[in-house]
């Protein structure tokens, strides 16, 4: 029976997967995912974890009986470095990306991801922002010892493994616990006090404070990264890992970005949509577009139109993208009846009524305005004869994929 099903969910795979099934698709996940092809680092970690779990029997059937909090119960089982994993299963995240190589060798720390949230206004002119990071680095007392030469030991709690295992009894099963060994913390060393670095308390490592400076360059998207490698935690026995920023973009409240292309919506009056004139947009860097639109040229409401090249800039060159501008009129509260012979010279004649053929009675009616707190039911008819809901607005966007290729 499965309760839980956010690990199959994460693998995009039914809760019956075999286990070739889970293999497959943590594959195609994680090779979107990835990182290095940039890809959300923690979803890949999520997504890896997820794999993790369901890919060992014991630990599937647990977290299909009683869920996350199942596996909890079991304690001290340190989750895996998604590179490491994606390592081991497909033969190194170097062969798939070309680049990027990780060598087998000495262990990493983990990776201290960052999110930052950055408005499509520093997207489009470029920010350099300054983040504070506090990591640990190697005790320069000791220099990440611990003590003085050979003061370090081997713990006598865990023989220097670092765990103690303990067998527990559920009903029939018996069930092994690891715990991390809490004489020396998981370490498996051990040194007397009185020989402890005064500098880091035996800790090999202090917590020190460091500023990096974010590039955010132009053109960058959500999503992407910014890497600082081997600033992440420093440790005696293994490599720093890297200190990973995640771009994630603010939605704006009046563009919206597609790729490179930015669409925006504007109103404009009667008059300038039938006989020419100009709107104002304020871009995203300190300038306003004025737009021209010329006499003889009829706008329509809901019209999209382009401005070529004042879209994002794309990344690496920075060449713009275009903006789509769709374009709503804004009709006149009133028109003045003396006005009117003015209009009928100007625009082309009313349409004439409609021939209904002799049997039909002609009944002369009035439209009135629409009371809109009226009931329920009419209140629904009234807005499905304006037709303005939301699927409506989504088919008129204009085709940017098309425009674009
Ligand atoms: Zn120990
Ligand atoms: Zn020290």
């Amino acid at each position: 029976m499965v309760f839980e099903r956010k690990y199959y969910e994460l693998l995009e795979v039914s809760p019956d997967a075999s286990e070739s099934d889970l293999k497959k698709a943590y594959r195609k996940r994680a090779l979107k995912l990835h990182p290095d092809k940039g890809g959300d680092p923690e979803l890949f970690k999520e997504v890896t974890h997820a794999y993790e779990i369901l890919s060992d029997p014991q630990k599937r059937s647990i977290y299909d009986s009683r869920g996350e909090a199942g596996l909890s119960e079991q304690g001290g089982m340190g989750g895996m470095d998604p590179q490491d994993l994606f390592s081991q299963l497909f033969g190194g995240a170097g062969g798939f990306f070309g680049g990027g190589n990780r060598p087998q060798g000495p262990r990493k720390t983990k990776d201290l991801v960052h999110r930052v949230h950055v408005t499509l206004e520093e997207l489009y002119k470029g920010k350099t922002t300054k983040l504070a990071l506090t990591r640990n680095i190697l005790c320069s007392k000791c220099k990440g010892k611990g003590g003085k030469d050979g003061a370090v030991r081997t713990c006598p709690g865990c023989h220097g493994r670092g765990v103690k295992v303990m067998m527990r009894h559920m009903g029939p099963m018996i069930q092994q616990i690891q715990t991390a060994c809490d004489d020396c913390s998981g370490t498996g060393e051990f040194i007397n006090t009185k020989d402890r670095c005064g500098n880091c308390k035996g800790k090999k490592v202090i917590p020190d404070k460091k500023m990096l400076e974010v590039h955010i360059d132009k053109g960058m998207k959500g999503g992407q990264t910014v890497v600082f490698r081997g600033e992440s935690d420093q440790a005696p026995s293994a490599e720093p890992g890297d200190v990973v920023i995640v771009i994630e973009e603010k939605p704006h409240e009046r563009f919206r970005r597609q790729e490179n292309d930015l669409i925006l919506e504007v109103e404009i009056d009667l008059l300038t949509a039938l006989a020419g004139g100009q709107f104002g947009i304020k871009h995203l860097d300190e300038r306003a577009l004025v737009v021209q639109v010329h006499p003889g040229e009829i706008t329509k409401h809901g019209d999209v139109k382009v401005i070529h090249g004042q879209g994002m800039p794309s990344q690496r060159h920075h060449e713009p993208g275009d903006l789509y501008v769709k374009v709503n009129v804004r009709f006149p509260e009133l028109v003045d009846a003396s006005a009117i012979p003015l209009l009928e010279q100007a625009l082309p004649p009313r349409e004439p009524l409609e021939d209904f053929g002799k049997d039909t009675t002609l009944d002369e009616v009035n439209l009135d305005a629409v009371d809109t707190r009226s009931k329920n039911g009419f209140k629904s008819a009234a807005a499905a004869a304006a037709g303005d809901d939301a699927m409506d607005e989504d088919s008129e966007e204009p085709r940017v994929q098309c425009a674009n290729q």
